[in-house]
C-alpha cells in the first residue's frame, strides 16, 4: 500500500491529464540499491574505485550487431569501430553497483549497451542526488578523453544492464584518429549541456515532473516499460525523502500513468507521461540529435 495515496490523488488529480488501465507484473523487491546508500556514507577505501568485481569477457561484434549497440559506437565509421572492437570487453551491471568513484582514477570507460548509470553527488551528511545519467547514448568516464585522469562524480548503476568496457590506455591511442576524437568532443558538449539541464530541472521543476522525467529515461534505457525500482533508490536519485516519493508515485498510479508494487515499476501510459513530464525530457532528446544522426534508435529501443 502506498503511503498517502488517497490524499495524493485528491491533490494532484488536476495535474494529471490522462488515464489508462494498468499493466503489472508482480515481482519481489531485491533492494540491491541499498548497497550504494550504505557505501556512499563510508569514506572512500582507495584503490581502483570499486569496480573490480565487474565480470568481463572479450566480445567481437559483427557489423550487424552494431545495430543494437551503444549509439556513440554506432556513429563511428566502420574502420574506426573495427580498430577498437578487439579491445572492448563485455561487462554486466547490477543495480546499485558503483563503477566509478569521485576523485579516483578513471581506469576504464564504459559504453552503455543496455541499462542506465547515474552520476551522483554525495554531500557531507550522506544525502545524495543525481546530477546526470548515462544510458545507451553515451559513455561513462568520457572526461578521460580530455586528459582528466580522475572521476568527476560517483557513477552508480540504476537500471541493470551491460556495457562495453575500454581500457583508458587504449583510448589515448584510438583518439589519434579524427572521427573518434570529433565524436567524443560532440558527446562532451552534450554531457555538459545535460549537466546544466539537470541543475535547472532540480531547481525549477516540481518533484512530480522530475519523477516523470526520470521514469521515462529509465524506461528508454531499460528497453522496457516495466523495470525494477525501489522507492528508496528513486528518492536517492531525486534527492528527496522516501515519503515524498511515495506521495508522488501514489498520485501517478491513481491517474493511471504508472503501476507500482513491490519494487516493480510499470509505465502504463507513455503519451500521458510525456505530456505531463517537464520540458527536460524532450530537451535531452533534442540535444541528442545534435550528436547523433541516428537518435531515433534511442526511442526505438524502449519499445523493443
Ligand atoms: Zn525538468
Amino acid at each position: 500500500m502506498l503511503v498517502g495515496r488517497r490524499a495524493a490523488c485528491r491533490l494532484d488529480r488536476d495535474a494529471i491529464r490522462t488515464r489508462t488501465s494498468a499493466i503489472f507484473e508482480p515481482s519481489q523487491c531485491t533492494d540491491q540499491s541499498l548497497s550504494y546508500v550504505s557505501s556512499a556514507r563510508k569514506k572512500p577505501s582507495g584503490g581502483a574505485g570499486g569496480h573490480g568485481d565487474v565480470m568481463a569477457t572479450h566480445v567481437f561484434l559483427s557489423h550487424s550487431n552494431r545495430q543494437a549497440a551503444n549509439l556513440l559506437l554506432n556513429a563511428l565509421p566502420v574502420s574506426d569501430y573495427e580498430s577498437l572492437q578487439t579491445n572492448l570487453q563485455h561487462v554486466e551491471f547490477a543495480r546499485g553497483q558503483q563503477i566509478q568513484r569521485e576523485h579516483q582514477p578513471i581506469d576504464h570507460l564504459y559504453f552503455v549497451q543496455r541499462g542506465l548509470v547515474s552520476l551522483i553527488r554525495t554531500m557531507r551528511d550522506g544525502r545524495t542526488v543525481e546530477i546526470g545519467a548515462v544510458g545507451l547514448e553515451g559513455v561513462v568516464g568520457w572526461s578521460a578523453a580530455f586528459g582528466i585522469s580522475n572521476a568527476l562524480f560517483d557513477a552508480v548503476v540504476q537500471i541493470p544492464g551491460e556495457a562495453l568496457r575500454l581500457d583508458r590506455k587504449t583510448l589515448s591511442v584510438w583518439l589519434e584518429r579524427s572521427a573518434p576524437r570529433m565524436l567524443f568532443t560532440r558527446y562532451a558538449e552534450f554531457s555538459i549541456r545535460e549537466l546544466g539541464q539537470h541543475a535547472a530541472c532540480n531547481r525549477l521543476h516540481s518533484l512530480e515532473q522530475r519523477c516523470l522525467r526520470w521514469l521515462l529515461i529509465a524506461a528508454d534505457n531499460a528497453g522496457s516499460e516495466t523495470f525494477q525500482l525501489t522507492q528508496d533508490f528513486l528518492s536517492m536519485m531525486l534527492g528527496v525523502q522516501r515519503t515524498a516519493v511515495s506521495v508522488v508515485t501514489g498520485a501517478l498510479q491513481c491517474a493511471g500513468l504508472i503501476h507500482y508494487l513491490r519494487g516493480r515499476m510499470a509505465l502504463t501510459n507513455r503519451p500521458g507521461l510525456e505530456a505531463t513530464a517537464c520540458e527536460c525530457y524532450q530537451a535531452t532528446r533534442e540535444s541528442l540529435r545534435l550528436v547523433y544522426d541516428n537518435v531515433d534508435r534511442f526511442g526505438a529501443a524502449r519499445s523493443a
